[in-house]
């Protein structure tokens, strides 16, 4: 595996990993590698001749009173992984190779961002936008991956890349849950035990919509006030919001007649944590 610290050693890398018209799969991360990042790196491999994974705690996509510093950082068990997962390109660069002192140009989103995560973490969709369109053109993919686990974050790259025709599939992964149903995060390891065991919450109340939705309850209000109860019942969890929206406009729906998408945020002392389910009319 080789590793590129700057955006010039990255560059002559790929030229050598596309030789014979080797394709690439990128998946872009923030590190700290959990079986959720393991999962995107093997559907990469599975789409391309040769995986890049970039490695990149991205500050523009960190509000100022958010985990920027404190953003758990692994670099060696990270090296280790992807090496192990047959990853060829680990990228890593620091914040200065990224960005220029006077940088000036974002990649702004004009919908989608208004709601969900993108109303309570002001500016964080420009960052990431700008920060994955960075990424997609030093290493030009012809396919990348992201989870579903940030079902905002993943339409509004496709949308990103639909309107900017920048030329690169774009693959989902599965949300990957530890066995009580906890979708794995980096940001879990900032849990108490007592908070890690009412942060399955977040799961159940996406369940308990969805047992009701199969059960015939269409109404958005009724499947909502069934995942804030949920969520009120776990005495560490402070509700950041609770939504049912069209699943591809992230407009609010009153009753769901197409596929929705149901999300949560949910506050801990340290940890703010996100899960989502789609819901499918029959
Ligand atoms: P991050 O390092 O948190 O920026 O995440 C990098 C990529 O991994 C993003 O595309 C995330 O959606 C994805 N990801 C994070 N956690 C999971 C998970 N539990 N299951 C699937 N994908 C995940």
């Amino acid at each position: 595996m080789r590793i590129s610290y700057t955006i010039d050693e990255a560059r002559s890398a790929l030229r050598e990993l596309r030789a014979d018209g080797r394709s690439v799969a990128l998946v872009p991360t923030m590190g700290a590698l959990h079986e959720g990042h393991l999962s995107l790196i093997r559907l990469a491999r599975e789409a391309a001749d040769a995986v890049v994974v970039s490695l990149f705690v991205n500050p523009t996509q960190f509000g100022p009173t958010e985990d920027f510093s404190a953003y758990p950082r692994t670099m060696e068990q990270d090296l280790a992984a992807c090496e192990a997962e047959g990853v060829s390109l680990l990228f890593a660069p620091d914040a200065a190779r990224m960005y220029a002192p006077d940088h000036s140009t974002y990649v702004t989103p004009e919908s989608l961002d208004q709601v969900l995560c993108g109303a309570s973490r002001p500016g964080h969709f420009r960052g990431v936008l700008t920060v994955v369109a960075k990424l997609f053109n030093i290493v030009q993919p012809d396919v990348a991956v992201f989870g579903e686990k940030d079902a905002q974050q993943l339409r509004l790259i496709e949308r990103m890349v639909r309107d900017l025709d920048i030329p690169v599939q774009i693959l989902r992964g599965p949300i990957v849950r530890e066995a009580d149903g906890l979708a794995i995060s980096s940001r879990n390891r900032y849990l108490s035990s007592e908070e890690r065991a009412e942060a399955v919450c977040l799961h159940q109340a996406l369940e308990s919509a969805q047992a009701a939705f199969r059960g015939g309850e269409q109404h958005v209000e009724t499947l909502k006030g069934l995942m804030m109860n949920r969520i009120s019942e776990a005495p560490h969890a402070e509700l950041d919001y609770a939504e049912i929206v069209d699943d591809a406009t992230l407009q609010p729906v009153r009753r769901i007649e197409v596929p929705a998408l149901a999300a949560i945020a949910v506050r801990f002392s340290r940890a703010r944590l996100i899960d989502n389910m789609v819901l499918v009319p029959d």
